[in-house]
């Protein structure tokens, strides 16, 4: 399998060979032993300092998308409503999930090149009633970063009893977001990106009226939220779990805490502002309208005129290095430069800008 040394993709990013270690140790059965449950707790604990908030964490088997079906599946059914608030591929995907679950849905969509307006966001919560809403707080497909406090808030005035669902899957760690303050009931959260473990385990924090919400759906699935409310207290996961996993996520959430939430974040914003600037002298367009609505963990450029992006993509992995193409609407025009967690250093900026410049020379 290829190698690539300058790994600089929005996810999966490079695990730290002491993170992988905690794969290799030998470890006893999850379902049984206490120290797994110490385990679970302290990262639990870690997750909770990570992302600003006293609520529940949940962490479940498998990849990010498990939890933000998991949420879905357990919030909503026949007859609910869900309001997406989109600027972006993943955005509109929630309303795709609710119908696929048989709930209402309507999208309250912005320009991908730009992030949601509040006020817009509380008049379609206003005028709809939704069950739950759903937004993005790092769009990864458009490298924009969305005002969730100031949607919270406003969601709040407007539609109390709406329950807010945050995919901060690209974002925590990298990015500061106040799940409390921002009132979100279910904050989604992956380890791939700016945690920078392997694919395979979804976290959600959930909140007390969260918790109400899925105990009055009673959805029951691998997915399910619910057995995980009280799985602690009563030693009883709805599966084996993986202790390698949360072994690695609890090194992972203790480095990061090592360095400093607020350090993190400082040094995520100085990587991507180095990004924007050099991207710029080389003549790159940035693909959010407003360069401050760009997110420190990735920057989305338009691809140059007279240049596809398999030609960039191939001579960009002629020189090692390795960047994200894109989907949908923006697959061919937009290429993006993923700077979370461990790829969010001098050295890769360094090698990364170089090879850059070489591969658009041709
Ligand atoms: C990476 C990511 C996910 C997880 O999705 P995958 O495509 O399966 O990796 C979910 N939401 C956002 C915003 C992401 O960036």
């Amino acid at each position: 399998m290829k190698h690539y040394d300058i790994p600089l993709v929005p996810g999966p990013t490079t695990i730290a060979p002491e993170i992988l270690a905690a794969y290799g140790h030998d470890y006893g059965s999850s379902d049984l032993e206490p120290e797994f449950h110490a385990l679970y707790r302290e990262t639990s604990a870690m997750l909770g300092e990570i992302m600003a908030t006293r609520n529940d964490m949940v962490i479940a088997l498998g990849e990010a998308m498990v939890v933000l079906w998991g949420t879905i599946k357990s919030t909503i059914g026949p007859g609910d409503r869900l309001l997406a608030v989109s600027s972006g591929l993943f955005g509109a995907g929630f309303a795709d999930m609710a119908r696929a679950v048989g709930a209402d849905a309507r999208v309250v969509e912005f320009p991908w090149d730009e992030v949601p307006d509040p006020d817009r966001v509380a008049a379609a919560a206003r005028e709809y009633g939704p069950t739950l809403v759903t937004m993005v707080h790092c769009e990864t497909p458009s490298g924009t970063l969305t005002p969730t406090e100031a949607v919270g808030k406003r969601l709040r005035e407007v539609a109390p009893d709406a329950l807010f669902a945050v995919d901060a899957v690209a974002s925590i760690g990298g990015a500061p977001l106040d799940t409390d303050a921002a009132g979100i009931d279910f904050c989604l959260l992956g380890t791939q990106k700016c945690l920078s473990v392997v694919p395979d385990l979804g976290i959600v924090a959930v909140s007390a009226r969260g918790w109400e919400r899925v105990e009055r759906v009673g959805y029951a699935g691998y997915d399910a939220l619910a057995p995980f409310r009280h799985a602690l207290e009563r030693h009883y996961f709805p599966y084996t779990h993986s202790w390698h996993a949360v072994g690695a996520l609890h090194a992972a959430c203790r480095a990061l805490l090592d360095e400093g939430l607020a350090a993190s974040h400082a040094r995520h914003a100085r990587v991507a502002q180095a990004w924007r600037d050099a991207a710029r002298e080389l003549g790159l367009a940035l693909y959010p309208r407003r360069e401050a609505d760009s997110s420190p963990t990735v920057t989305a450029l338009r691809l140059p005129a007279g240049l596809d992006w398999p030609t960039l993509d191939a001579r960009l992995r002629a020189r090692g290095m390795v960047v994200g193409g894109n989907y949908g609407p923006l697959a061919g025009k937009v290429f993006r430069i993923g700077h979370m967690g461990s790829q969010a250093t001098d050295d890769l900026f360094t090698r990364g800008t170089s090879a850059l410049k070489e591969a658009l020379r041709g």
